[in-house]
């Protein structure tokens, strides 16, 4: 259930919603402070007593039931967006957030070369993975922490905030130790243990959608990572599968609409294992940000044939510059910029 406070309401009254809340009814309370009122999103057993004893409380304004299976993640808790920094920039805003660089970290020289080249055309944050989730064992597997310690070089280089995979929960630490923004990969999405040490990871996730997953298993996914203490989430449409194979998945572009109706984090498009086609990554990356996308992530690599991992699907230096100019064109027409 949500407490609802009154514009009006008191700091002293906020806190007293919360205590009761927390003390007589046993119920986790998350407190949104808004700028024009409070709200208190409660959960817990108790919600049914709790309801009626609260709705006289001074300070209250209503006290409604959260329809949505997820209650933090859900805009009926939190209807303005959330904004939260990706590096130097910020996400959830009017600028729309371009993630770029390659689908593994391969070597320094490589790191640094495309992150220069990324940054130059005007994005935002580097990506690249150092643990690789690959179907084949025998692939490469990732180069770990001194792939992580190129990313972290590469961010001291061109001020790009990182946002690079993280697999396991044992790994969190480690991760986050480099990273600005963690990345849960589709494979994870539904891997609970790794989603609840996300939340005390200190620093945003992006959250995958697995290729099984509805949208509403996505924003479930969500909520355990807001509700392990990081309400730092960006959720992230990469494709589904389908019985088409014409494309290595189904970018579902109705859900960057459909998610932002029923949450207020911030919502990123990846055309590039949505497709898994370079030249399609394009006409996808436009569509996503005029369905109102709050940023993008594109596999780029300044030489995509001898690329280690995903070189069909990725972007050289040059065609990324390029697209970079026509999305601002389009980011604009939508009233947004890059
Ligand atoms: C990736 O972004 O590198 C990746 C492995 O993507 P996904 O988890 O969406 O397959
Ligand atoms: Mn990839």
């Amino acid at each position: 259930m949500i407490v609802v406070m009154k514009p009006s309401a008191t700091r002293q009254q906020i806190d007293h919603v919360i205590e009761r809340v927390e003390k007589e009814f046993e119920m986790r309370t998350h407190p949104i402070y808004g700028t024009t009122r409070t709200v208190v999103a409660c959960i817990g057993e108790k919600r049914d007593m709790a309801r009626e004893a609260l709705a006289g409380a001074p300070g209250v304004e209503s006290v409604v039931p959260i329809l949505a299976p997820y209650k933090m993640a859900s805009r009926e808790v939190k209807p303005e967006k959330s904004q939260f920094p990706l590096g130097q920039a910020t996400l959830g805003g009017k600028r729309v957030g371009v993630i770029a660089g390659p689908c593994t970290v391969e070597s320094r020289e490589q790191t640094l070369e495309i992150a220069a080249e990324v940054k130059k055309a005007g994005a935002v944050a580097l990506r690249g993975g150092a643990f690789k989730p690959r179907t084949n064992p025998y692939s490469f597997q990732g180069l770990e922490e001194e792939g992580l310690k190129y990313l972290a070089e590469a961010r001291e280089m061109t001020g790009l905030a990182v946002v690079t995979e993280v697999m396991s929960e044992n790994h969190v630490d480690l991760v986050a130790r480099y990273a600005d923004v963690l990345q849960v990969g589709a494979r994870n999405m539904q891997n609970f243990l790794l989603l609840k040490a996300c939340g005390a990871a200190g620093k945003p996730i992006l959250l995958k959608r697995n290729f099984a997953a509805s949208l509403d298993e996505l924003m479930l996914a969500a909520e355990y990572i807001i509700s392990s203490g990081n309400d730092h989430v960006i959720v992230c449409e990469r494709g589904i599968r389908t019985f088409e194979d014409f494309t290595r998945n189904t970018l579902s572009l109705a859900a960057v609409p459909a998610l932002q109706g029923v949450t207020h984090l911030p919502v990123v498009v990846d055309p590039s294992h949505g497709t898994g086609r370079a030249d399609l990554v394009g006409p996808m990356a436009k569509a996503a940000i005029a369905a109102g996308a709050d940023g993008l992530l594109i596999e780029v690599h300044t030489d995509p044939e001898r690329a280690w991992v995903d070189g069909s699907q990725s972007l050289d230096a040059k065609q990324f510059a390029m697209l970079m100019d026509e999305l601002r064109r389009v980011a604009e027409a939508v009233g947004r910029s890059i």
